[in-house]
């Protein structure tokens, strides 16, 4: 085993920076035009070199197992970098938020702006030493019953030219995150609209809208936020709420809201909790009802651990809707060249939407396997704590619904459970490359 984890931190390093070796390691299998090749992982296969994907590969290599990390962009936690508008903070407070083994620098603020945390999580790659293989998108993974390994089938594609590879592992670790595309709903008319219609991930500041009309579609934590961030632009936005919403202060009683809930919970029943935060957030919001966003008949962490809705942690864009510099409108019935319908038969111009309307998971479309994830939500079917662990060496992180919280407790557990097996198994190197000839000589065939 040694010898293997030496090999491996090699070959780790070169497949980083040398592709001509990764070029040696490896054998065309295809005659299909693309230039495909199949390369032998002895480590797990982490797939997103998100937050997750990070805390498990830094997990793995405290514990001596070395891991191959692909991501589909070009950079770590992509969905911070890329997809994130400019005023973004953590939404919770910095201590929910810190990754397994390193915490956030003393001087970081209470909650780290986006910038400081991808500062952070680039601190945190570099500390242990992990380097994602980046522009891999996987494409398609299965487990090959016959030889016992994962096939992980991956495109890179740089200026045009597009390198099929095949990866083979014996774990897979699925990191591609809860929020890995972004849902577009189909409204009526939206070919017809001639403003600009922009889903949140393309959202970066108000300054584009400033002066504008701009109807925002979703009230959750993002929606919220652009509104207000519409507002401080001088741009004139309104507010889609089709759903019931709680709206909780971001502090009470000088704490976090987050952690003062995590703090009662552990003394007291969730029901108690929860109608003490509607009790406070009562008296320091007053009826939120009153300005159209009424409460679900669930309280807020009942709700969270029902169906996973986040509430609404107020950063002021209440006060806003208050003051009737946000309106809040009904569902939207359809769109017109420059109008938009509500249900409530009213209408209005408006010069742009965006849609705060979220995102979803994308494991269905490359994963193939029955059991542990489900095809219509691609979330582990088994609820938390129990979602982590698959069959045949598959694992998840990150989609507990629990933000990073949750993604260090799994990570955490898939490191054990992992290294369990990589130091049990004595044979490992031997029964690898046995293997490994199998899988090369069936590449050959
Ligand atoms: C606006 C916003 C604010 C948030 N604030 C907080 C907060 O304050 N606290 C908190 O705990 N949580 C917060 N969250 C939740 C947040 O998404 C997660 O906590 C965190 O980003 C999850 O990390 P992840 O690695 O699981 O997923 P991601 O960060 O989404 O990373 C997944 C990675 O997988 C890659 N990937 C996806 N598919 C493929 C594929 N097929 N092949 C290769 N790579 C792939 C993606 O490119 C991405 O880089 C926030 C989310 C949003 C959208």
């Amino acid at each position: 085993m040694f010898f293997m984890e030496n090999w491996w931190r090699e070959v780790e390093g070169k497949l980083a920076h040398d592709p001509l070796l990764t070029e040696k390691m490896s054998k065309n299998f295809s005659s299909s035009g693309k230039s495909e090749r199949c390369v032998c992982v002895p480590g797990p296969v982490i797939v997103g070199a998100g937050p997750s994907g990070l805390a498990t590969a830094a997990y793995l290599k405290e514990k001596g197992v070395p891991s191959l990390v692909l991501e589909r962009s070009n950079c770590i936690a992509s969905l911070w970098q890329l997809k994130t508008y400019d005023r973004l903070h953590l939404h919770l407070p910095k201590q929910f938020c810190e990754l397994p083994l390193m915490g956030f620098p003393c001087d970081f603020p209470t909650y780290p702006t986006k910038q400081q945390f991808v500062h952070y999580l680039e601190t945190y790659a570099e500390r242990f030493d992990i380097r994602p293989r980046f522009n891999e998108t996987v494409e398609h993974a299965e487990f090959d019953a016959t030889l016992g390994f994962w096939r992980v089938k991956s495109f890179n594609k740089v200026d045009e030219v597009v390198v099929a590879t095949e990866f083979v592992c014996r774990w897979l670790i699925v990191a591609t995150g809860e929020n890995a595309e972004a849902v577009v709903p189909q409204i009526d008319g939206m070919g017809e609209f001639c403003g600009t219609i922009k889903h949140t991930s393309l959202y970066k500041s108000g300054e584009e809208f400033r002066g504008k009309r701009v109807l925002v579609v979703g009230c959750g934590n993002s929606g919220m936020e652009v509104c207000l961030d519409l507002c401080n632009h001088n741009a004139t936005p309104s507010l889609v709420v089709r759903d019931t919403v709680h709206i909780l202060p971001r502090e009470m009683l000088g704490k976090s809201t987050f952690g003062l809930s995590m703090w009662l919970l552990k003394w007291l029943p969730i029901g108690f909790v929860d109608r003490f935060l509607l009790i406070v957030s009562w008296l320091m919001l007053g009826d939120t009802a009153r300005f159209g966003l009424d409460r679900p008949k669930l309280g807020p962490l009942q709700l969270k651990n029902l169906s996973g809705k986040t509430p609404v942690l107020d950063v002021g864009t209440l006060a806003k809707i208050k003051s009737g510099h946000i309106k809040v409108r009904t569902g939207i019935k359809r769109l017109k060249r420059y109008t938009v319908e509500f249900v409530d038969g009213g209408t209005e111009n408006f010069d742009a939407i965006i849609l705060a309307t979220g995102y979803k998971s994308n494991v269905p479309y490359w994963l193939k396997e029955g059991e542990m994830f489900s095809k219509e939500d691609g979330f582990p079917r088994k609820p938390f704590p129990n979602g982590w662990k698959g069959e045949n060496g598959l694992y998840a992180v990150g989609f507990t619904k629990r933000g990073l919280l949750g993604a260090s407790m799994d990570a955490k557990r898939i490191a054990e459970d992992i290294e369990k097996c990589w130091k049990a198994d004595a044979k490992h190197s031997t029964s690898f490359s046995l293997s490994l000839n199998n899988v090369q000589q069936q590449s050959n065939s």
